[in-house]
């Protein structure tokens, strides 16, 4: 590991501003993704600035009959929070799909949505990657893709994004809340958090340099069936071959999201309207520009069983 200097935020504008100041700091929340990427010299930071202890850690009910998520919170205690259980299931499960109880503990909410790629040939130094070193040529491609991306990916890389809990957030039409060196804030929907690859693959969000997310809002309940299936190689401690967040109302109408083929959570409103024909209808519609390779061209049938047993579960 690198060495870096480290310092406490005392407000999160503070800490944005930091972020500002030091031309490779990064934030450490939970340290569970970025510390990992220290240890092999993907991330390089200078510089740590430590956002826990800013009072980003509560879950609160807001006036709109929403909840507001504090960037800090901690996955164990976001996916056992009462009100998450009740109203936004879909959310508690795919947390609990995630990682193991011991880095739950420790993982948090914004953590979660920023961690980055599993791409096996982003870990391995040694290999080109064009979302490690800008340029250098994907080896994923022509390569070892079974985990790997169908849909939104690139010429330049066909990484997944690996989080459980941004797919059930998509389904559920999250926001997040921002503050920014200069003191701004701002609201993104989640949807437009994170950016397709195209040409520029280590560009993997729209924040600005120093911009901290300060929590996530969740808009009021919208009831249904909220179910999180999760299909991957071992029954725990393994991220998502394919997985699916599904909110199911009684007349057969939903939203879905799916995790494990894009590299963002990936929802196509539009394709929604084919629910009520079916997953196969449905399955086609929302995969309707997937490219895949042929190591993980099984991801596109898998899509349509999962999403068929998915539609047969909230059928009860
Ligand atoms: C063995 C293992 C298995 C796992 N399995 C799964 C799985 O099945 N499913 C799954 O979804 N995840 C899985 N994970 C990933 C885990 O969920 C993430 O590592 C964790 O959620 C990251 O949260 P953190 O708080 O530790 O983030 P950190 O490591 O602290 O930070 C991650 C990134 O977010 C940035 N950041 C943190 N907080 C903020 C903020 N407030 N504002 C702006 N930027 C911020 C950091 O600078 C860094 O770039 C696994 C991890 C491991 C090690
Ligand atoms: S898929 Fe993306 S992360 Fe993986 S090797 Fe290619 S450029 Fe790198």
């Amino acid at each position: 590991m690198r060495a870096f200097s480290y310092e406490k935020a005392s407000s999160p504008a503070d800490a944005a501003a930091a972020a500002a100041r030091s031309p490779d700091a990064k934030f450490i929340a939970g340290g569970t993704n970025l510390l990992d990427l220290m240890k092999l010299q993907i991330e390089t930071p200078t510089h740590l600035i430590d956002v826990n202890g800013l009072g980003l850690d509560k879950i609160e009910s807001s006036p709109d009959g929403g909840l507001r998520i504090g960037a800090l919170v901690r996955n164990t205690a976001l996916a056992a929070d009462e009100r998450v259980r009740r109203d936004y299931a879909v959310l508690s499960r795919a947390l609990l799909a995630g990682a193991s109880g011991q880095l739950r503990n420790r993982a948090t909410t914004a953590g979660n949505l920023l961690q980055r790629t599993r791409c096996p040939y982003f870990y391995d130094t040694a290999q080109p990657c064009n979302k490690r070193r800008p340029g250098s040529g994907c080896s994923a491609l022509g390569g070892f893709s079974r985990q790997l991306g169908v849909v939104g990916i690139s010429d330049a890389c066909i990484a997944t994004h690996p989080s459980d809990m941004a797919v059930a957030m998509r389904a559920l039409d999250a926001t997040v809340e921002t503050v920014k060196p200069d003191r701004s804030t701002r609201s993104i929907p989640v949807a437009d958090v994170h950016r397709l690859p195209g040409n520029t693959p280590h560009v993997e969000t729209v924040l600005d340099k120093g911009e901290l997310i300060t929590a996530v809002t969740l808009p009021k309940p919208v009831g249904g069936t909220q179910i999180y299936r999760k299909v991957r190689d071992r029954a725990s401690y393994a991220f998502a071959l394919v997985s699916i967040a599904a909110i199911v109302q009684r007349d057969g109408s939903g939203r879905i999201a799916l995790g494990g083929v894009a590299p963002k959570p990936w929802r196509v409103e539009t394709a929604e309207a084919e629910l009520p024909r079916g997953a196969k209808a449905a399955a086609e519609a929302i995969l309707a520009d997937a490219k895949p390779t042929r190591e993980n061209a099984f991801k596109l049938p898998l899509v349509e069983r999962t999403l068929g047993a998915v539609l047969a579960q909230a059928r009860g």
